[in-house]
């Protein structure tokens, strides 16, 4: 049984839309990396959605799309309805407040010169005219993490690998986001470390309403957090659902494959896993992607890219005999 996941006030309303997002990487040889090929999406308010799939298939890639890491080459990025693309500076600017990310190494991404009080203090800075930030207010964001004000003056190598994700989270905590991209937050950390961070997200969700778009390969782990669940193949979404249906009753073969090599399944199920590599997003099966993969692959596949279609409520899938 699913621990149940409390609900957040306001839940209905979308906080981001994603149509048709694409991330296409032109590369020096002349080809064309389709890294994300047409993904869309929507987070409500105070929510989770988990993304999954294998490495390669380009949720990173979607999740820089959306903090605008990168820009995308295709699609509609809306956050509160308000079409990213149509903003001027200023408004792009005040969006990119609510919107944070969470790298999976918060070393590589915490400045190793920068006091742990400066590092969680700097968007404060950049984004409240120059002044210093205010001592209470990052204590209060230390108390928060459960960091000590004393850590204020360390340096990032002083701290443990989960110590650090905590400041991470404290930094991308600063500006109040209304959403925070968490890409694979936990991977790196010790497995008894991994269940007190996403606990801290969890519990920061239920206190100030953070929706999250959580990236992750760990099925385990995005069962525990995500209320939705996205499942990724080579660019694209091939099923989304509730937590209950994907963990449940997959439809894709995809999703039925990785939840078939997920450890906790493979003692039980030992013959059913993922055969093959994952194609190259330089050159992509024709039809559907996962084709080239699939047991149940027909001639139509090759030659039909299937789209989503709701099969349950709540539950899309892109295959054509799901
Ligand atoms: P995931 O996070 O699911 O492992 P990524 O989004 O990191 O996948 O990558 C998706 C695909 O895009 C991969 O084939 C990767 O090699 C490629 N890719 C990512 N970033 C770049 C880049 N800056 N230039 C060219 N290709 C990239
Ligand atoms: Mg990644």
């Amino acid at each position: 049984m699913d621990t149940p996941i409390p609900d957040t006030p306001n839940a209905a309303s979308p906080l981001l839309q994603v149509i048709g997002l694409k991330k296409h990487y032109a590369l020096e040889d002349g080809k064309v990396l389709r890294a994300v090929d047409g993904v869309s999406l929507s987070v409500p308010r105070g929510h989770t959605l988990g993304l999954v799939g294998e490495s390669g298939c380009g949720k990173s890639t979607t999740g820089k799309c959306l903090v605008r890491l990168t820009d995308p080459t295709e699609g509609r990025i809306l956050l509160e309805g308000r079409d990213l693309a149509e903003m001027d500076r200023r408004e792009l600017r005040a969006m990119r407040r609510r919107m944070q990310f969470i790298f999976q190494d918060p070393y590589a991404s915490l400045n190793p010169r920068m006091t742990a009080g400066e590092i969680v203090g700097e968007p404060l800075r950049n984004f409240g005219g120059g002044g210093r930030p205010r001592q209470q207010e990052l204590a209060w964001l230390f108390s928060k993490v459960g960091l000590r004000p004393e850590a204020m003056r360390k340096y990032p190598h002083e701290f443990s690998g989960g110590q650090r994700q905590r400041l991470g989270i404290a930094r991308a905590l600063a500006l109040r986001p209304r959403l925070i991209v968490c890409d694979e937050p936990v991977s790196a950390l010790d497995v008894s470390v991994q269940a007190q961070v996403i606990n801290l997200l969890m519990d920061l969700q239920q206190e100030m309403g953070i929706a999250y778009l959580f990236v992750a390969h760990d099925l385990a782990v995005v069962r525990h957090i995500s209320h939705r669940v996205a499942v990724m193949y080579l660019g694209r979404i091939v099923e989304s659902g509730s937590r209950e249906a994907i963990f449940g009753r997959p439809a894709h073969p995809y999703t039925r494959a990785l939840m078939a090599s997920a450890p906790s399944a493979r003692e039980r199920r030992p013959a059913q896993v993922l055969q093959g590599e994952i194609p190259s997003p330089l050159s992509p099966p024709s039809g559907c992607a996962f084709r080239t993969r699939c047991p149940r692959a027909e001639a139509r596949c090759a030659r039909e890219t299937p789209l989503p279609r709701t099969i349950a409520p709540g539950q899309q899938v892109a295959c054509h005999f799901a």
